[in-house]
């Protein structure tokens, strides 16, 4: 490492920040690689953002995104008080990791991790959890999937001895990313049941699984759902994600956020994607439909999928490695995601366009292989 600079904490000079996949400027480029929507948001939603352009953008936003929070919580059946909105669903994970979790002592690097400083995931899965725990300075407690990328069960967790059960935080993807697998709502109630600290279940591709457990953050004390309006609503750009979960722990981290901390347009974007959640529908059961025919596909063509509940396919491919295949991809114009983790560095992380995007990829798949 280069010299420390005294002006900086040596905890920020050693940190390894968050790498978020590459947005390109490359004309006619056919981009499957951040999982973002291929179709627009509705019409609705975009005439909304635009009647709210004028002379009001000098007034501040609604401190506590009251109306998008009541409308929320009116399609969870729960109240306000149960709903906290975030800058994107990074931001309320960040916020969590800050709330219920102690950074360690300098005395305890080294040594055994106490369980009040520690976050917790499974290897793997988002790659911001680790990021979120050393900015904290807290421990992380990464533990292995199956190696088909299934959750194991409370008695495999226990018996396999590195899970923490009183791990201050823990993070679960469901359904996984990037293993594109689904976890059953039965097997993370027993989970959570078994978890002595805060557990977060990042909802992030819910909506393109058969099934969630939004109901499990208005049951337990300690449960949280965090749910974004990135991916499955089209509104990235926007950056709004939220929380559901227990009153008093969405208390907690109310207190801690920034007070405007969900920009306007944000807030009118998402209220309106609310008032028209048929249009999303339509655009779910598209991208599902794709998401299966390109899997056969990639499969004819010697790919190992995964199951997918999500809106992308993780794939093993033939021939040469992942990473070579990255490279080949993009010479084609198609750009995936290829992560350097040893668990998934055998795959292709591909997001699901539209019908004709995925085809591009059959196609650019086809001539590489000959
Ligand atoms: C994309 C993603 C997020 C972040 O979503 P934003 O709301 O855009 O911040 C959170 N968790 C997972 C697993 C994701 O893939």
């Amino acid at each position: 490492m280069a010299k420390l600079n005294p002006l900086i904490r040596p905890l920020v000079q050693a940190l390894h920040a968050y790498v978020p996949g590459e947005q390109p400027k490359i004309k006619g480029l056919v981009k499957l690689n951040t999982n973002e929507n291929p179709y627009p948001p509705s019409p609705k939603v975009l005439a909304a953002v635009k009647a709210a352009v004028d002379g009001r953008l000098r007034l501040y936003p609604n401190p506590t995104a009251e109306k998008l929070r009541a409308k929320l919580a009116k399609l969870h059946g729960c109240q306000p008080e149960n709903i906290l909105v975030g800058n994107g669903s990074d931001e309320v994970l960040a916020l969590a990791t800050r709330a219920f979790t102690e950074p360690k002592r300098k005395a305890e690097s080294g040594k055994r991790n106490n369980a009040k400083a520690t976050v917790q995931y499974f290897t793997p899965s988002y790659s911001l959890y680790p990021v979120l725990a050393d900015i904290h300075g807290a421990a992380k407690n990464p533990v292995a999937l199956k190696p088909d990328f299934s959750m194991p069960s409370v008695p495999e967790l226990r018996r396999g001895g590195k899970w923490d059960f009183h791990a201050a935080l823990t993070f679960i993807t469901t359904p996984n990313a990037p293993g594109g697998r689904g976890y059953p709502p039965a097997a993370l109630e027993k989970l959570c049941r078994a978890q002595k600290g805060v557990v977060i279940l990042d909802e992030a591709y819910v909506d393109f699984a058969n099934e969630n457990a939004a109901n499990l953050a208005l049951i337990f004390p300690h449960v949280l759902v965090a749910r974004t309006f990135s991916k499955a609503y089209s509104l990235c750009f926007q950056r709004v994600g939220y929380f559901i979960g227990p009153a008093e722990l969405i208390a907690a981290l109310d207190k801690i956020r920034d007070s405007y901390n969900v920009n306007g347009l944000g807030q009118i974007a998402a209220e309106a994607t609310l008032d028209d959640l048929k249009f999303y529908r339509a655009n779910f059961k598209k991208i599902i439909t794709t998401r299966e025919s390109l899997a056969r596909e990639l499969t004819k063509l010697g790919f190992r999928v995964l199951p997918s509940q999500t809106n992308f396919i993780l794939a093993k491919p033939p021939l040469f490695p992942a990473k070579v295949w990255l490279q080949k991809l993009r010479d084609q114009k198609i750009l995936v995601r290829w992560f350097s983790a040893p668990e998934v560095s055998g795959y292709l992380r591909i997001t699901i366009g539209t019908p004709a995007e995925a085809a591009a990829l059959v196609r650019a798949v086809r001539a590489i292989s000959l």
